[in-house]
């Protein structure tokens, strides 16, 4: 009765010495160079799975269930290591805003988070031997962009996605005035005292804009529309799924979604979590014909 404790004790121990040397080299050999700004060029080195958790902080409210939380963290780390194997610049290899990932060093004290991240330590998607760019968004308005597998099939060119009607920018307004385009005329070469048209030219497979046409007395130019919203911004045209109406001194956007609609649809992944649904059957809908695997072979779990 009274040597019990010990062998426990021991094998503790032994669990941690044994554990413990793996995660260091899996810490090590995993670093990530970020650009915290860029000027002047400010990069941080950083473990992949602390980087992760900056990631986490900034990406999704951490009020939101854990299995949204455990697929972010999957679909982050499979992005992370394909900028890792395909970087931004010879300096770093990706960035710190929406360009990439949002990172914020916050996330790395949260309990939830850490979690998130320990539970899936090491999971990454495959499409083939590489990780490759898992896209993520904030909402995709209820239809995804770019299902390849899908049209290959012969069905519809796009995939529905019921989860995310909740999503508080599901349908969304903007008003562009003419005389703010003015404004821009001339960072795309044209001069004029205001736009006669601007109309959508191209579209994607699944209905969003993909480039835009305005003409002025001065000429036509056509615009991409993720140009289009970078200048404008992010925030007042919040995807690329629109339509525009002409008014008298205005042009009305009439929007779902935001965010790009590829991938991983985050208030999509809110609403199958509330459902019950898993992290794996989450990453199994946003990313059909992937697996989840451990991409490391010295990675282990923390447990
Ligand atoms: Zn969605």
């Amino acid at each position: 009765m009274f040597q019990r404790p010990w062998p426990l004790f021991l094998l503790l121990i032994g669990c941690a010495t044994t554990q413990a040397p793996q995660r260091a080299l899996f810490q090590e050999e995993t670093t990530i160079r970020v650009a915290l700004q860029k000027e002047p060029l400010k990069v941080s080195e950083i473990g992949l799975e602390e980087y992760l958790m900056g990631v986490l902080g900034g990406e999704i409210p951490r009020e939101w269930p854990l299995e949204v939380l455990k697929a972010q963290a999957v679909a982050a780390r499979t992005y992370t290591l394909y900028r890792k194997q395909n970087p931004r610049s010879e300096f770093y290899d990706l960035e710190s805003t929406v360009e990439d990932q949002v990172f914020g060093p916050t996330g790395k004290k949260d309990k939830k988070i850490h979690q998130a991240v320990s539970e899936t330590w090491g999971e990454v998607l495959k499409k083939g031997e590489e990780p490759f760019t898992a896209y993520y968004h904030s909402c995709c308005g209820g239809r995804l962009e770019e299902a390849s597998t899908i049209w290959a099939k012969g069905e519809e060119p796009f995939v529905t996605d019921s989860y995310c009607t909740a999503c508080p920018s599901y349908s969304w307004e903007e008003e562009i005035s003419k005389s703010e385009l003015v404004s821009l005329l001339a960072d795309w070469g044209l001069e004029a005292d205001r736009p006669w048209s601007l109309k959508i030219s191209l579209t994607t497979q699944s209905g969003r804009a993909k480039e835009l046409v305005l003409t002025t007395s001065s000429g036509t130019k056509k615009i991409s529309t993720n140009d289009f919203r970078r200048r404008l911004g992010y925030q007042r045209i919040k995807s690329n799924w629109f339509e525009i109406e002409e008014k008298e001194e205005v042009y009305l956007f009439r929007g779902h979604g935001s965010g790009h609609g590829v991938g991983l649809c985050q208030w999509g992944a809110k609403g199958m979590a509330e459902q019950g649904l898993t992290y794996q059957e989450i990453l199994k809908f946003y990313y059909p014909d992937t697996t989840i695997e451990k991409w490391h072979p010295l990675s282990v779990d923390p447990e």
